[in-house]
């Protein structure tokens, strides 16, 4: 039952359970086993339907598993938010789940000194937590190469459309490697964020909470 059933094991259960999640929500029932199949996701979930550990559980889960790690060019996994405050609360939850284990996470958002972002990220990191506009800069720049990056996570999409980050967020995904898996979580689906979905999505799983 809870989480186990779902398919998450070992210092991960343990961690969420030290999190004081014991019973999965809808969600996370949903969309967490699909994504350790390698399905893609569309979620249309808003803001406490528990959508970050359902998709932050199934990454950490693949990303413990593998053995000994190669370090990854900037980033193995990249969350896109639309605000620092969202992107912040994603990493905090991040390093919640991921305790106990060699998990490392960065943040790279506007309105922060770049120097110090970019010197974080150089080394390479599991998880990278990200705003579209300031990520776009370091990829134009050179100090961002997401070419190893095989887990895409957009979260909430339609607020990143409404302030203007569409195009930032395709010509990301577009550096991001080919045979990535991703997951796309809204609270409204508008015309706009269908079509993304329909660009950057394999047959995802729809799960609508
Ligand atoms: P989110 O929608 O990801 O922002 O999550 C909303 C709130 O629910 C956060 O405070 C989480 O810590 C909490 N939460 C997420 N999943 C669970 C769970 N399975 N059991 C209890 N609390 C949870």
């Amino acid at each position: 039952t809870g989480f186990a059933a779902l398919g998450i094991s070992g210092q991960l259960l343990k961690a969420t359970h030290a999190a004081g999640f014991t019973e999965p929500k809808p969600i996370q029932v949903e969309a967490i086993p699909a994504q350790l199949e390698g399905r893609d996701v569309l979620g249309i979930a808003q803001t406490g339907s528990g959508k970050t550990a359902a998709f932050a559980l199934p990454i950490l889960s693949k990303i413990m598993a593998l053995g000994t790690r190669r370090r990854p060019k900037t980033a193995r996994a990249l969350i896109l938010a639309p605000t620092r405050e969202l992107a912040v609360q994603i990493e905090d939850t991040i390093k919640i789940l991921a305790k106990g284990a060699h998990v490392s996470t960065a943040l790279v958002l506007g309105g922060v000194s770049r120097f110090s972002q970019v010197k974080r990220i150089a080394p390479g990191v599991d998880f990278l937590v990200a705003t579209p506009g300031r990520l776009t800069d370091l990829v134009r720049e050179k100090d961002v190469d997401l070419s190893d990056t095989t887990w895409l996570v957009l979260d909430e999409a339609d607020r990143m459309l409404d302030m203007g980050f569409i195009n930032d967020v395709r010509r990301i995904a577009k550096g991001t490697h080919p045979g990535r898996q991703t997951a796309l979580f809204s609270a409204t689906m508008p015309q706009e964020i269908a079509d993304l979905a329909k660009g950057l999505l394999r047959d995802p799983l729809r799960v609508e909470v």
